[in-house]
């Protein structure tokens, strides 16, 4: 067995991380198992855990239900094939999603990751077109700061300064970009914000497939909270320009926004609908796309005859058996009130940051809390700093956030909040 500087060195010689140059010049930092809201790590330390492991795990590492349904399904088989077979575990978690999501949602395409299943939207928009005889209608409208995915037709969506698209210039489909949202959740409506979304919708619209879009929640792009009467607005142009309507909520659903899915913020419900992130609970990796039955018509009678979509890993058993699990946990406990409980605890003990030279805005919405600061952190000094104080939080560009799981407990949440308040006081302004 290597010894852990033996680990951490080889590591950093040889394995990629999210985000990160070879060899890593950043630190990481080993670990050895987690359990509830802790991850342990190789060198005795233990960290309460601030974002879920990128707001997946909703109930904790190393759940019993999950493991058990986990234990249950490999007694079984932990794969087979989806073409042409099929089992319940799949079966069963698609009509669990279809029981919670809005009623017009009515298929389920499962994948692996975010990014698949927002592919297999867009692709679905831009067959769906052609199915109808306009395959010009293959283009996507979306909103600055947005974030779908790190493959190449969601990176098409994602904001084009933060996602870098000069860098991929020639190969990324120039999408159409409406400005940002401007309102916030908590202030008044005003209709001027909807007002590029419209325009492109007017000038554009029978060159646009579908519009894309995360509810409420812009989360990846910077944890920004706008007003859901632009999302209900939106899915009325939409509707009027003949242009399909995806929303993501592969960061916002199953609670994470304060209802189960942010779309039910402004009461609309999506052509396609992307979930993914806290689907299985944070314990392997499965997301799903939904559709109207309206839109699957249009498919047997296109020219493929099918959806020309098909991942090896499709549906796979072992995933569906935890996701379902994680659901029916999700279920069985007043989560909304936990969710609250975290909202009202993480606004009182995040608003003192208000008044630290170094920061911009603080902002809360449900389990998700941003402090945005007037500078880019400097990883390199903050992420130890986090850990030095027990915390596990990941902060990038200039915001310090939290989506902690939702079994957290207020004296852990407390050491989330001061740790921000702490790290916030320590950066010059
Ligand atoms: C994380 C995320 C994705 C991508 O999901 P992956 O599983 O990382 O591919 C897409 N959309 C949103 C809104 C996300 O937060």
């Amino acid at each position: 067995m290597v010894s852990l500087e033996q680990l951490i060195a080889l590591d950093r010689q040889h394995v990629w991380h999210p985000y990160s140059a070879m060899p890593n010049p950043l630190p990481v930092f080993p670990v050895r198992s987690a359990k509830g809201v802790r991850i342990e790590l190789e060198d005795g330390r233990s960290l309460i855990d601030g974002i879920s492991s990128w707001w997946t795990c909703i109930h904790g590492y190393n759940h019993p239900r999950l493991n058990q349904a986990a234990q249950r399904q490999m007694k079984k088989m932990s794969h087979v094939m989806f073409g042409g077979l099929t089992h319940r575990p799949a079966v069963e978690l698609a009509q669990k999603l279809i029981e919670i999501t809005p009623e017009p949602l009515q298929h389920v395409f499962f994948s692996d990751s975010g990014s698949v299943a927002v592919e297999v939207a867009m692709k679905m928009a831009v067959q769906y077109w052609h199915n109808r005889g306009k395959p010009d209608k293959n283009r996507f409208l979306t909103i600055r700061s947005g974030y779908h995915g790190d493959t190449f037709a969601a990176m098409s969506a994602c904001d084009p300064v933060n996602g870098m698209h000069h860098l991929f210039s020639g190969l990324l489909t120039q999408q159409y970009f409406a400005d940002a949202p401007q309102i916030r959740f908590e202030e008044d409506w005003q209709e001027a914000d909807i007002s590029s979304f419209e325009t492109l919708l007017e000038e554009k619209g029978d060159r646009i497939a579908a519009a894309i879009f995360e509810p409420v929640v812009q989360n990846a792009g910077g944890v920004r909270f706008y007003h859901p009467e632009y999302v209900r607005r939106a899915s009325d142009l939409c509707q009027q320009h003949d242009v399909l309507l995806i929303l993501d909520e592969i960061a916002t659903g199953f609670g994470r926004s304060g209802k189960l899915f942010a779309c039910e913020y402004a009461n609309i419900c999506p052509d396609i609908m992307c979930v993914g992130k806290a689907l299985s609970g944070g314990f392997m990796s499965l997301a799903a796309t939904l559709t109207t039955t309206h839109l699957s018509e249009a498919f047997a009678a296109g020219e493929a005859g099918v959806f020309m979509h098909g991942p090896t890993f499709m549906g796979n058993p072992l995933a569906c058996a935890v996701a379902l699990e994680n659901l029916n946990l999700l279920e069985s406990y007043d989560w909304q009130a936990k969710v609250a409980e975290i909202e009202s605890q993480l606004k009182k003990e995040l608003e003192p940051c208000r008044s630290l030279e170094a920061v911009k805005d603080v902002r809360v919405l449900g389990a998700i809390a941003a402090v945005e600061l007037h500078q880019p952190v400097d990883m390199a000094v903050v992420q130890p700093q986090f850990v030095e104080q027990g915390v596990w939080l990941r902060p990038f560009g200039r915001l310090l956030y939290s989506m902690p799981p939702y079994i957290i407990q207020p004296a852990e949440l407390r050491a989330i909040t001061s740790a921000i308040y702490q790290v916030a006081a320590s950066v010059q302004g």
